[in-house]
């Protein structure tokens, strides 16, 4: 059993990161649990990151977190490459239980873990991630101007992305594996209307073609099973999103959709000492400016929170 830290940070993406900057420099010597894998976070999948400010020219997805890791660490933030397996987040003192079975203690968590988008399950999906085939059209719709692209998903998301996109796209093809959209009569009305975007129904994606970016699609009819094939040089996958909250289940409140909830505006979770920042709380914006945001929100409430115990 280790001593009682001040502070733990499960989760190293922007917000996990930002958190550990600011606890850091508020000399509360926090201890980062990044991830065995997939330490970075998010935009370590990604190419060129053009909106997060700071960065007139744009940054590789890569090198803003190795930016933002190694921030941290020059305040003296301790980093650990792996994965917290367990929380007891009740008492006073909370535990952190790593994979290799050590308790970690503290007087504050603040939880990271992010949000995980649902793949399509194609071999060649993380390959073109970045180049061409993305999650997000608020990140990277700008470099599809002028070009064909594709929306996977029939809710409310997919309809977003699909209208979003029209403004810059030559055209946009929304693939869908029924009949009837999901979304709310309002965003199809909008997506039906827009001459730019057009249907394909009970249809799914087979395979993605290209090299290092992506030049066409095969699509396969679900009643028919024909395959056709669709020359679209951009794809977006809108299926929905995992949040990483099975570790805080029983302890933590989550809403309908799994998602962690906090005391908005506040990063309060229902348990004292507990605080939530990023895209695990957040349905609505998933970008990497505004999980730093939240992190940087959630560091300083729990700076408070432990000035309140002292
Ligand atoms: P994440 O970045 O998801 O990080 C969560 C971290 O927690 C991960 O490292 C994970 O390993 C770790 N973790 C989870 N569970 C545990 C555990 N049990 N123990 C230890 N660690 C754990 N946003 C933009 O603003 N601009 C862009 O251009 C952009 N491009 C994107 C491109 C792609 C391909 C994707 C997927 C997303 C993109 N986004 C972009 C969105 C952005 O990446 C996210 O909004 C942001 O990363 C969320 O940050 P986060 O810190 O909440 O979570």
């Amino acid at each position: 059993m280790s001593d009682v830290r001040n502070v733990i940070i499960i989760g190293s993406g922007p917000a996990g990161y930002t958190a550990a900057l600011y606890t850091a420099r508020a000399s509360l010597k926090p201890l980062v649990f990044e991830g065995a894998v997939t330490a970075g976070g998010a935009l370590m999948n990604t190419t060129e990151v053009e909106n997060f400010p700071g960065f007139r020219d744009g940054i590789m997805g890569p090198d803003l977190m190795d930016n933002m890791r190694a921030q941290a660490e020059r305040f003296g933030a301790e980093l650990v490459p792996d994965d917290v397996v367990a929380v007891d987040l009740t008492g006073e003192i909370k535990t952190v239980t790593d994979t290799a079975g050590t308790v970690h203690r503290a007087k504050a968590v603040i939880v990271t873990t992010g949000s995980q988008h649902r793949k399509l399950g194609l071999p060649r999906e993380d390959e073109l991630s970045g180049r061409g085939v993305s999650w997000c059209a608020t990140c990277d719709g700008f470099f599809f101007k002028d070009q064909d692209i594709a929306v996977v998903g029939g809710g409310d998301t997919a309809m977003e992305e699909a209208t979003f996109l029209s403004r810059f796209a030559k055209s946009v093809t929304i693939i869908h594996r029924r009949d009837t959209l999901r979304a709310s009569k309002a965003m199809q009305e909008r997506a039906f209307a827009d001459p730019k975007i057009n249907f394909v129904w009970d249809s799914e994606v087979a395979e993605l073609h290209g090299e290092n970016k992506l030049s066409g699609l095969t699509l396969r009819n679900l009643k028919t099973g024909e395959t056709s094939e669709s020359p679209v040089t951009g794809l977006f996958i809108a299926i929905g999103h995992d949040p990483r909250t099975e570790l805080f289940k029983g302890q933590l409140e989550l809403d309908d959709e799994g998602y962690l909830q906090v005391e908005s505006p506040s990063t309060r979770t229902n348990i004292t000492g507990v605080f939530a920042a990023g895209d695990v709380v957040d349905h609505t914006y998933r970008q990497a400016i505004t999980a730093a945001g939240t992190g940087c929100s959630a560091a300083l409430d729990a700076e408070r929170h432990l000035a309140a115990l002292s």
